[in-house]
């Protein structure tokens, strides 16, 4: 079995779907690796780095020549995969719901791509999820660059100058994501509050000794549908937008992270309640890519509402490339790796997992999810 691995095409994708580390392991497992030179570039790893463990340098269409497995950050475009052989894995971020085309053109060049965004929040697959590997990544790095772009220092410092009052960071939508910008916001000395709909999060916001804003009642049950939110009653999102009101007037750093699957992110911070907020207030939007949490919010700009900073990467994991190539790359080789087959040297995977975050077989679009959404 070939492995393939391209360098990122996408504009500003600085990650790599093999580590060196990841390479060796592939190696051991009896398949063959080969890389585009120059892919790990971006990540801090060197052409040497790959050779050193076994794997092949060499030219895009070197590698791909006959390979049975593709790896990928974001999945190449289906035309560029021209070498490799016929029904070959491709395992990337697809965005299926947003980039239906791409599915389409995967499944006309008789290619099998594995989404793995759609791969299922149970026990056994998590450490082959890269939704949370890169969110936990993004929480931190949108906390840091919230830290640098705000005027002011985040922990209290008693000084013989007189006293620096801590910053106060509020963060919206607690997933993996929040929580890491929850801890990393706590270690930088700030005082830390959250919200999320999902009643779950509560004790997790005050294990980390952060405080919880609730909306009283209409929250979703326990953890929700697979760790995930749905999208809101009216009611809700009038209780939610009135607390939102009251509490970020007060609040230095705003870090919003809040998703729901399938869907555009949802809208909690309106251009209003950024008015009531203290000039040189920083928000971070995680979510700026989904479409964002924050009005106003634009990708990769720093944009001034009111005096306040708004701000959001269109790519944040790509922002800490070594850390997010490492547990991505890792994320893949747990995947392949949990399914491998030693007689037959490549991977078998099963119904729970394969069929979930396999998107198209034999010529078709084959994921429910997808098919679901029309
Ligand atoms: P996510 O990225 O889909 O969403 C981020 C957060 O935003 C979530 O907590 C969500 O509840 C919240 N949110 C959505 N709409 C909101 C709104 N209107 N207002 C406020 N908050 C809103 O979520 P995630 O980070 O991927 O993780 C969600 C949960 O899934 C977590 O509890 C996590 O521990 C769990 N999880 C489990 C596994 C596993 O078991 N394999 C893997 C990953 C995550």
């Amino acid at each position: 079995m070939k492995i393939a691995v391209l360098k990122e095409r996408a504009e500003g994708e600085t990650r790599v779907a093999l580590t060196p580390e990841t390479a060796k392991k592939f190696i051991a497992l009896g398949a063959d690796v080969a890389i585009e030179a120059g892919a790990g570039e971006a990540a801090a790893i060197s052409d040497a780095a790959y050779t050193d463990v076994g794997a092949t340098v060499g030219p895009a269409q070197e590698a791909l020549k006959d390979a049975g497995i593709v790896l990928g950050v974001q999945a190449p475009d289906p035309a560029t995969l021209g070498g490799a052989k016929e029904g070959a894995f491709v395992a990337a971020l697809f965005d299926p719901f947003r980039e239906r085309e791409r599915v389409d053109a995967y499944a006309k060049a008789g290619l099998e791509a594995l989404s793995m965004e759609f791969m299922p929040r149970i026990t056994r697959a998590q450490s082959m999820d890269v939704l949370s590997s890169q969110s936990n990544l993004s929480g931190y790095k949108a906390v840091i660059a919230a830290a640098d772009q705000y005027g002011r220092a985040f922990p209290m410092m008693m000084t013989a100058a007189g006293t620096v009052q801590p910053a106060r960071v509020f963060v919206m939508g607690v997933g993996v994501a929040g929580l890491q910008a929850i801890a990393t916001a706590k270690r930088m000395g700030a005082q830390v509050s959250a919200t999320d709909v999902r009643s779950a999060t509560r004790e997790q916001i005050e294990s980390l000794g952060a405080k919880a804003i609730f909306v009283a009642e209409g929250g979703i049950e326990g953890e929700g549908s697979g760790g995930y939110a749905s999208e809101m009653s009216d009611e809700y999102k009038a209780a939610q937008a009135k607390l939102v009101s009251e509490h970020i007037a007060k609040q230095d750093i705003v870090i919003t992270t809040a998703l729901i699957p399938g869907r555009p992110a949802p809208r909690l911070i309106s251009d209003d309640q950024i008015a009531t907020m203290k000039p040189g207030s920083v928000i971070f939007d995680i979510a700026v890519p989904q479409g964002g949490n924050v009005e106003g919010a634009v990708a990769d700009q720093l944009v001034t509402r009111h005096g306040v900073t708004i701000m959001g990467y269109a790519n944040t994991p790509a922002h800490l490339a070594p850390d997010a190539s490492a547990l991505f790359a890792r994320n893949l080789y747990n995947f392949l790796s949990a399914f491998w087959d030693a007689e037959e040297g490549r991977p078998v995977l099963d119904e729970e997992i394969g069929d979930a975050v396999r998107l198209t077989q034999g010529g078709q679009v084959v994921s429910a999810r997808l098919l679901e959404a029309g």
